[in-house]
């Protein structure tokens, strides 16, 4: 069997087009929905998110507002700053770019953004909605899962799903989601036993780990549908061998960066004996970004009106 690529760019795509078609009648009353993306710190990885975000945060036509804090800042100084973010009319959606530095607690300020502009849907008011399948901001990576599932029309009724990993912002709002569309749902952990023989009963299986290709061929249910969230780097030739056989392209992108971004999952055991598969980079990643645009949109239209 060859797996069907489930191609999260282009339904990325559409996502993003679609805000950029609805908000326009926002735009159109002089309402223009805004995003402030709070950075502290110099992480270039980071700071390759933040600007990948609020450009296409200005692509759909929304504001977006780079917050960029020394790494030096203060608890008070980061508590007043998400408080004057909290404050302002023309920002309807507030995002904390994960980890902070050290000895910055992450929880204390998640919960201090406001839970109507918490666009990444990670205060505990929010989760507790998610919990309670109320309305709601969801998490956007495992929004964008659910997203690409339901428009390649992949059932989910009744089936055996299993996720592995159980962060709160993927494994566990991914599991929550996976339920309220009725599967059958198992989440999977370090502490997992013989995983193996867990990931094999799923029909849909989730990767959210962290780990480079660690789930492979004898993971997979043949004919699964197969979700990779993780994004590593395979930083030696032989495992880009391993991982992606003789693709010239890999090779090359390896050969020029020293490293390549490689899933949870083995893309070569996968395209083998999944049915549907997304790769890695094109599958999930751009639709978190695809989410995040649509929740500010959300939260604009919530507080500001439609
Ligand atoms: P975390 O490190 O917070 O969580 C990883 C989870 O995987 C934990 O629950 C951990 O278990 C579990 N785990 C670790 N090792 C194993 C193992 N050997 N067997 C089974 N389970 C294991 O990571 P995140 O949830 O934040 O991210 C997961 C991956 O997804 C990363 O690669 C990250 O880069 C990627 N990611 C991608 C995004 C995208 O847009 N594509 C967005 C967000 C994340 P335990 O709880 O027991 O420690």
């Amino acid at each position: 069997m060859t797996a069907k690529i489930l191609d999260g760019k282009r339904v990325a795509q559409e996502i993003r087009n679609e805000v950029k078609e609805r908000a326009k009648p926002l735009i159109a009353r002089g309402v223009v929905p805004g995003l402030a993306a709070v950075l502290v710190g110099d992480d270039p990885a980071s700071q390759l998110y933040v600007r990948s975000k609020t450009k296409a945060c200005e692509e759909a036509g929304l504001f977006s507002q780079g917050v960029l804090l020394p790494g030096s800042t203060s608890r008070e100084e980061l508590r007043s700053k998400l408080d004057e973010l909290n404050e302002r009319n023309d920002i309807d959606a507030v995002l904390l770019q994960l980890p902070l530095p050290d000895p910055l607690d992450s929880e204390e300020f998640l919960d201090r953004i406001l839970p109507e502009k918490d666009v990444d849907g990670f205060h505990p008011v929010n989760v507790g909605k998610l919990v309670q399948n109320r309305p709601a901001p969801r998490p956007c990576t495992p929004a964008g899962v659910m997203e690409l599932l339901r428009r390649e029309g992949i059932e989910l009724k009744g089936k055996r799903a299993v996720v592995v990993g159980r962060s709160d912002i993927v494994g566990k709002p991914m599991a929550m989601l996976l339920l309220h569309e009725h599967a059958t749902v198992t989440v999977c952990h370090s502490r997992t036993k013989d995983l193996a023989s867990v990931t094999r009963e799923a029909e849909i299986l989730v990767a959210a780990i962290g780990r480079p290709a660690i789930l492979r061929r004898d993971f997979i249910r043949p004919g699964a549908v197969v979700i990779d969230v993780g994004m590593n780097r395979a930083e030696t030739e032989e495992q880009v061998r391993d991982y992606f056989g003789e693709d010239p392209g890999r090779l090359e992108v390896f050969r020029k960066n020293g490293s390549t971004l490689v899933g949870d999952v083995h893309p070569n055991d996968a395209m083998e004996v999944a049915s549907a598969f997304t790769p890695v980079p094109g599958g999930v990643g751009p639709l978190t970004i695809a989410m995040l645009l649509s929740n500010t949109l959300d939260l604009a239209r919530a507080r500001r009106g439609r």
